[in-house]
């Protein structure tokens, strides 16, 4: 049986709060199976206040990506199938690092395969050097000051220390 599915384009959805090398690690990876890999940024959190602003989020990623044209980035409101439909895009891509990920991927595939039928979800294991490696783990890293340069690029750590040094000023400010 024929399948383009492969062959084509497929949806990466996740707060990438920041983009760290774990997340680059599989979307090098999705380009020698896809086409295109689209980078959804998405603006929910589940009540999390992010760290980047949405529109921080994507320009770092794109900055990262700007000579790989094969690479979309865009931000994305509301439902995950809501979104896909509108990009006519049925495949989406996540990783897997832990057990805990599994459970929670498990129950998002299904949700989705559910209100949209035609989505498949592909799962990419984590490389192990990288399975560790998580959005708060840097957050946590970098605003106490440690060392991240093996982990995420270094347009990360300049543009969170930037956003930091804005809010210490702010709270003085406010003082
Ligand atoms: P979300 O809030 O949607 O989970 P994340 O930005 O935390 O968004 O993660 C997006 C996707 O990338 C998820 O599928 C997550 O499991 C995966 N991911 C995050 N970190 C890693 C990593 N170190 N290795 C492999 N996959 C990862």
């Amino acid at each position: 049986m024929a399948n383009n599915r492969v062959d084509n384009a497929v949806i990466y959805p996740g707060s990438f709060d920041p983009i760290t090398y774990g997340h680059i690690n599989i979307i090098e990876r999705a380009l020698k199976i896809f086409r295109k890999v689209i980078v959804a940024v998405s603006h929910n959190q589940s009540g999390k206040k992010p760290f980047f602003s949405i529109e921080e989020r994507v320009s770092i990623i794109k900055e990262i990506f700007r000579k790989e044209k094969r690479v979309v980035v865009e931000p994305f409101k509301g439902l995950l199938v809501d979104y896909i439909k509108s990009k006519s895009v049925d495949t989406v891509l996540r990783g897997l690092r832990t057990v805990a990920d599994f459970e929670f991927e498990l129950q998002m595939s299904l949700a989705n395969k559910k209100m949209s039928g035609n989505v498949e979800t592909v799962f990419m294991m984590t490389e192990g050097r990288y399975s560790f490696l998580s959005s708060s783990i840097i957050k946590e890293i970098l605003s106490l000051g440690g060392r991240a340069e093996e982990l995420v690029p270094d347009v990360v750590v300049r543009r969170f220390n930037e956003r930091l040094k804005e809010r210490k000023t702010d709270i003085v400010s406010w003082e």
